[in-house]
């Protein structure tokens, strides 16, 4: 009898460097790929159509890389914990391979499969593959995860890393198998043309670009907002395009662009590594003080932050450019969420939520731990109530206002970084340009928010007394 395997994706739509789809090429005669579009997990954040167009247009193209090595994949629609034990029966299959995920909800279904499948005989093998070290692997010294990022960070550097492997030559499909068709999943609310392309073969192309091109001088060019000076690589990572692992091989190079690029990644592992050990950090705060906050209700604000209306125009454009494009730079993601935990004082989990309904690259551990920092309720927390100024982040990261003229027209006809401050022009000039008033005076924004951080004992560290690290 001819051993068969499943290769079960997920987040890991590649085929290079791939370690459960390698392994099950190796370990077996006969190798089913396959997808389960599951409506409960497709419903979550609203649907958010910009994942759900890019991960459609990008399962096309696994597809693709997989028959041109020999399988065929198969889409299946439910409950995976319910049709993954069901392909197991109807091909026959010895084993699944999966890459392991970290996610609560990604926890759950692979224990509940795993059981189900046991109970045929049938192991649930997960393999490592969507980090560069897996979120249990790195520990302190007397056993406990860390909470820290700097020593995280110096012991990630430290520890080796495996080789990216290369793609199998030839995946043994069972003969005859036809692919079956990728439904449509719908639009995006973004404009596609403003998207990354999707597929493995087009993140791959971003990767080589970046690492010939921008990559020597991110250090300096990371916090610009005015020019792409990142490697736009999230949604390729978010997805498993690419592994974390190539994407570190590739840029495994020296100068200080490299370096600081590379710890950008340790980032994405520490978060991981955070929602690993702490199931409920994506609902409640991590810092225990931060349950005492007491947050604002005021639905208008909420809706003027969504909208990008705030009148604070680097935090409009940022959000303006979330709605058309599905994708934020990092400095200007700090932005918006330290306006909206501190300046507006309104709960962080509901800007968390606006953002997991439109980011390409959404991720729970990212996107909670980004939050967190923001809004100082997380690991890492700063010593002191960090209130970003919005003018001052705007003149400094767009320096001529290019990124707030390109994100709120209204305001193009003002030049240069007189247009972070619609508000000191004449009062008929910028009524006329019908952008709105600040809803907010930061100034007093900022007191009211250091004193309610203080009301919540949150202005001090005394919550990290006792930690090591
Ligand atoms: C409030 C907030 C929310 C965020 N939400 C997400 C999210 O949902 N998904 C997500 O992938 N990133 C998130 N980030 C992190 C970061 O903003 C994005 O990863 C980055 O902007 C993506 O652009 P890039 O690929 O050009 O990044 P680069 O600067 O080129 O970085 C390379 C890669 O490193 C990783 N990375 C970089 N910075 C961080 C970081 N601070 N934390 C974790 N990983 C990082 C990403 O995978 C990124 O693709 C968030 C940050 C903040 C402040």
């Amino acid at each position: 009898m001819p051993r068969i395997a499943i290769a079960w994706f997920r987040r890991d739509l590649r085929v290079q460097d791939h370690p459960a789809l390698t392994a099950a090429v190796e370990e077996a005669d006969v190798v089913v790929p396959v997808f389960v579009l599951d409506d409960r997990l497709l419903a979550l954040h609203d649907g958010a159509p910009n994942r759900r167009w890019f991960m459609r247009e990008s399962l096309v193209a696994l597809r693709d890389e997989l028959a041109a090595r020999g399988a065929a994949l198969r889409i299946l629609r439910g409950d995976s914990r319910s049709v993954v034990p069901a392909l197991v029966r109807e091909t026959h299959a010895d084993a699944v391979y999966v890459t392991r995920d970290v996610s609560g909800t990604g926890r759950h279904r692979d224990h509940a499969v795993a059981e189900r499948l046991a109970r045929d005989g049938v192991e649930l093998h997960a393999k490592r593959g969507q980090y560069v070290h897996e979120p249990d692997e790195l520990v302190t010294g007397d056993g406990a995860p860390y909470r820290v990022f700097t020593p995280y960070a110096r012991a990630w550097l430290a520890r080796p890393r495996r080789s990216p492997l290369a793609a199998p030559s030839r995946i043994p499909g069972p003969a005859e198998a036809r692919p079956d068709d990728v439904p449509d999943l719908g639009p995006p609310t973004a404009d596609p043309a403003l998207m990354p392309d999707p597929g493995e073969p087009a993140a791959r192309e971003r990767l080589h670009t970046w690492v010939d091109g921008g990559l020597a001088t991110y250090h300096e060019t990371r916090n610009r907002l005015d020019r792409q000076g990142t490697s736009r690589l999230s949604q390729d990572l978010r997805f498993g395009l690419l592994s974390a692992t190539e994407v570190v091989h590739a840029a495994d190079r020296p100068g200080p662009g490299p370096e600081a690029f590379i710890r950008e990644l340790a980032w994405r592992d520490f978060y991981a590594q955070v929602l690993w050990h702490q199931l409920d950090a994506t609902t409640s705060p991590f810092r225990p003080a931060a349950r005492a906050m007491r947050w604002r209700d005021d639905r208008e604000a909420l809706e003027a932050w969504r909208d990008g209306r705030t009148g604070y125009p680097v935090v409009d454009a940022a959000m303006r450019q979330l709605h058309a494009t599905g994708f934020v730079p990092n400095r200007a993601r700090m932005i918006v969420a330290s306006f909206l935990a501190k300046d507006l004082l309104i709960d962080p989990r509901l800007g968390e939520a606006e953002f997991m309904r439109h980011l390409t690259d959404g991720d729970p551990a990212s996107n909670d731990g980004g939050w967190q920092w923001s809004a100082g309720t997380g690991t890492d927390p700063q010593p002191f109530v960090r209130v970003f100024n919005p003018v001052l982040q705007g003149t400094r990261f767009d320096p001529d206002g290019d990124y707030v003229r390109r994100w709120v027209p209204e305001l193009r006809a003002i030049e240069g970084a007189a247009v972070h401050e619609p508000w000191t022009l004449q009062e008929d000039v910028h009524r006329a340009t019908g952008y709105p008033g600040r809803i907010v005076d930061h100034a007093a924004a900022r007191e009211r928010a250091l004193a309610a951080f203080a009301e919540a004992g949150l202005d001090r560290r005394e919550d990290d007394r006792g930690r090591r690290d």
